[in-house]
This record gives structure tokens, C-alpha cells and sequence, in this order.
């Protein structure tokens, strides 16, 4: 049968493209409303709007005096001190008006008093009489341009002005600014399933003891969790063994998911059997491999579902391969673009950092290279280096890596020095 198969291998880019034209049509299910603590990591799916002004008042930036900077443009200057106002003022107490000759003691935080247009930060300032309690004048050192230490209100954001678009995921800043907007909860997208479906008459589960010529299935666990990294729900399948009908039937299962990860058995051994059982299903195979290491074999394609669903659309699927450090790495160079399409998510590229290498990289040409690798030092002296491995089986060096290395199809050697790509895990 797998002579038969039609080979379909896109350069790196190529299959990324492909990748991103087919997650540009798909939409998330539904949406539901949670708690704003429970939208972490999940999509926004409607508008988050500034119920007031950002900031509400004009907003003293130093703890200092509030002054006419017209007053202090000659300095030392000494001003009358008519008051103070602390963070949190009521309405009355920030009304102390700042008349020329006069000055207000302002906290970080305080409304920034009216007839004042800058603070002087307390640094730039001076008390003759330390003992005097309050203390009645204040020498100003400094000049200050009006305006100076302040934030105008309005300025961040105006009232009824979009804080958070839908399709933004919610991470700490995000969900930041809509408690700051008074917000309980939130109304996100409903989170993709992802079948995920491990083959391989080799593997057993974890709570299982191997056998010698065993391995555990851990490319389920790996799967499931980038999955619940980029807001999906997994949905873990059992294990398959290298038999074509118990393959189907799986797959079958996995389809009433609204993507399905297979992994293992797609490349072109006797008893990869993925390829073949997918194909006897009516897939559709948008390409059979891509010019990169690790995840040569990977396979992307699309299933229609039985006419009996809701759903007519087909199902989008990847056949990975079985290697645990291919698996990552093809996750989260094509799974990625799909399942943020799925979950709603603003379509979001693939973003590389440069960093300098520590020690020169020989490899052949022809493929792009992910290969794991470690960023050390610190500030502004990054170095990164490839961790040593065995090669896209070894999980051990790749636990150890924080990052991939990207290796260009047309290099072969990179001297040590040279600023390289990377991609952060
Ligand atoms: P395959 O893609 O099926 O040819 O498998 C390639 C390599 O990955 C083999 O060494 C498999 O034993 C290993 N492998 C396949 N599936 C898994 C899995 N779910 N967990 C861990 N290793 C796996
Ligand atoms: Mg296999």
C-alpha cells in the first residue's frame, strides 16, 4: 500500500503557507462566559471597552509638589504650602486650588490638584525647617516643564474606547487591564478538542510496566500538553497498534473531535499503517511531508465527517511523526497555526529571535533544522548552543534544551559568533 502513496514534500515555508491559508477558514465553535482567573490562556471573543477614562484624573506620576510650572522656571524658588493630597483623595480634598506663589504636596497616585499643571518630584526639593509639622514652605530646585510628572486623563484610554480586541489571548497583562476595567468575567471562545491518537505496537501506557523491547507512549502527554498550552482541550484516544482496522476505528473516534493528532507510523516503514487507513477514510492529503528536520514525514490533510454529524465540514488532521522531539517541534510549527484558528485566536506567525552562537554547527544541506538547543547568559550577552542528542528520539537532551536553533536549507556550516535564529520552546 505504501508504494502506492502519493508523495507530496513542500519545502519549510511551502507548508507553512498551506498551513495558514487552510487556518485562516476556520472559525472556534462557540463562546461561553467565565470567571476573569479562568480566562487565563483562553481567546477573547468579544471586545473589552474602558468603562471610564485611563487614568480617570490627571494622575501625578512622583511623590512631590504639585506646582504652576510658570512659578519655578527661576530656581531655588520658595513656594507656600497650601495642603497635600494622598492616592485615593476624596473629591474635596483634591480640590485644593494651586494659586500662583503656592504649592501642593502630591503622592504617586493622587489627583493632580486644579490651577497645577506639574509635579516636582521630591528629590528636586528642600524643607528649611525639617522640625516644622506640616511644614509651612517648600524650596523648589528644579525647573519642570508643564506637564511634567503627570499622565493627562483620558490619555492611556478614553472612556468607551476598545482595551482588548477579540482573538487577543489572555495572559497576564491582558487580564490586568480587564479587572482594571471592572471586568468578573469574560466571554471567550469555546476551547478546541483535539483528539490525539498514539500508534505503534511498540507502546504502552504509562501506568503499564514495558517490556524489554518496549517504550511508553509519551508523545501523548507531550501532545496534550502544547495542546493545553495554546487553549484546546485534549482529548486522549487509547493507544493503537499497528493494525490497519483498529487504526480506522480510531480515527473514526477521533473525528468527532475538531482535529485529530495522530502520531507515529507515517513514515514509509512496513508497518506504517497511518497514511493507508486515513486515505481508505476519503482523506484529502494537503501534503505528505516537509523539507525539515526533525518531522520530515509529517502529514496534513482533511477528512470529511460522517454525513449522520451536525457538521458537514471536514476535519483537519496531522499525521506525526512518531519520533517524541519530531512530534514537538511539528506541533508547534504547523499544529499551532490550526489550533489558534480553532480556538479563535488573531492569526499569529511564527516569530524567530536571534541570538549569538556559542560553538560553529556543521550539518548538511537541504532541510531547515529545529534542533534543540540552550540560551545561556544573561542581559544582553545571550549565547545558544545546541544541547548534544542522539538525534529526534532523545526527549532527555530535549528536556534540557529551552529553545530551537534554525538551521537555513542552504547552510552547512555557522561559525561560532554569528547571530542565529531561534525559536523559544
Ligand atoms: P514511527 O513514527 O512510528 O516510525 O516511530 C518513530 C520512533 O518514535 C520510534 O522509535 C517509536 O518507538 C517512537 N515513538 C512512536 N510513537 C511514540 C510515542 N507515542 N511515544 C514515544 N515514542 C514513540
Ligand atoms: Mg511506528
Amino acid at each position: 500500500m505504501n508504494s502506492e502513496r502519493q508523495l507530496r514534500i513542500l519545502p519549510f515555508e511551502d507548508a507553512l503557507r498551506l498551513v495558514q491559508n487552510h487556518a485562516a477558514l476556520l472559525r472556534p465553535r462557540g463562546k461561553e462566559l467565565v470567571p476573569l482567573l479562568e480566562a487565563r490562556n483562553r481567546i477573547l471573543a468579544e471586545p473589552v471597552t474602558a468603562d471610564r477614562d485611563y487614568p480617570p484624573f490627571h494622575r501625578s506620576t512622583r511623590d512631590g509638589y504639585a506646582v504652576r510650572s510658570s512659578d519655578v522656571t527661576n530656581v531655588p524658588v520658595s513656594l507656600q504650602i497650601a495642603g497635600e493630597i494622598q492616592a485615593g483623595a476624596s473629591a474635596e480634598q483634591a480640590a485644593i486650588p494651586v494659586i500662583t506663589g503656592h504649592a501642593v504636596s502630591i503622592m504617586t497616585g493622587a489627583p493632580v490638584p486644579p490651577g497645577a499643571n506639574a509635579v516636582v518630584m521630591i528629590e528636586n526639593t528642600s524643607l528649611d525647617n525639617k522640625k516644622e509639622d506640616p511644614p509651612q514652605r517648600v524650596n523648589i530646585n528644579s525647573p519642570v516643564v508643564s506637564g511634567a510628572s503627570i499622565v493627562a486623563a483620558g490619555s492611556e484610554a478614553k472612556r468607551g474606547a476598545r482595551l482588548l480586541a477579540p482573538g487577543t489571548k489572555l495572559d497576564y497583562a491582558s487580564i490586568a487591564l480587564a479587572a482594571s476595567a471592572g471586568r468578573l468575567h469574560l466571554l471567550v471562545y469555546s476551547r478546541p478538542r483535539v483528539a490525539v491518537l498514539a500508534t505503534g505496537d511498540e507502546l504502552v501506557d504509562i501506568d503499564v510496566a514495558p517490556g524489554p523491547n518496549q517504550v511508553r507512549n509519551s508523545n501523548t502527554y507531550s501532545l496534550a500538553t502544547q495542546i493545553l498550552d495554546a487553549g484546546g482541550e485534549p482529548i486522549l484516544l487509547p493507544i493503537a497498534p499497528d493494525d490497519p482496522a483498529r487504526i480506522k476505528e480510531l480515527i473514526r473516534e477521533g473525528l468527532d473531535a475538531d482535529l485529530l493528532l495522530l502520531s507515529g507510523g507515517v513514515s514509509a516503514g512496513k508497518y506504517d499503517f497511518v497514511e493507508p487507513a486515513l486515505a481508505e477514510l476519503g482523506a484529502e492529503f494537503l501534503f505528505t511531508g516537509v523539507q525539515i528536520q526533525p518531522g520530515r514525514p509529517l502529514v496534513f490533510g482533511r477528512i470529511p465527517t460522517h454525513a449522520d454529524e451536525q457538521s458537514s465540514s471536514p476535519k483537519y488532521f496531522f499525521g506525526i511523526p512518531g519520533n517524541p522531539v519530531s512530534t514537538m517541534v511539528t506541533f508547534k510549527l504547523f499544529v499551532r497555526p490550526i489550533l489558534d484558528a480553532l480556538a479563535g485566536a488573531q492569526s499569529h506567525k511564527l516569530i524567530f529571535l536571534n541570538a549569538k552562537l556559542k560553538s560553529e554547527i556543521k550539518t548538511k544541506t537541504g532541510l531547515t533544522r529545529f534542533l534543540p538547543a540552550m540560551l545561556s547568559g544573561e542581559f544582553e550577552n545571550a549565547l545558544v548552543e545546541l544541547v548534544r542528542w542522539q538525534g529526534s528520539g532523545d526527549i532527555a537532551a530535549t528536556a534540557l534544551a529551552n529553545c530551537y536553533i534554525v538551521i537555513p536549507p542552504d547552510r552547512d556550516l555557522i561559525p561560532a559568533g554569528e547571530l542565529v535564529p531561534i525559536m523559544m520552546r
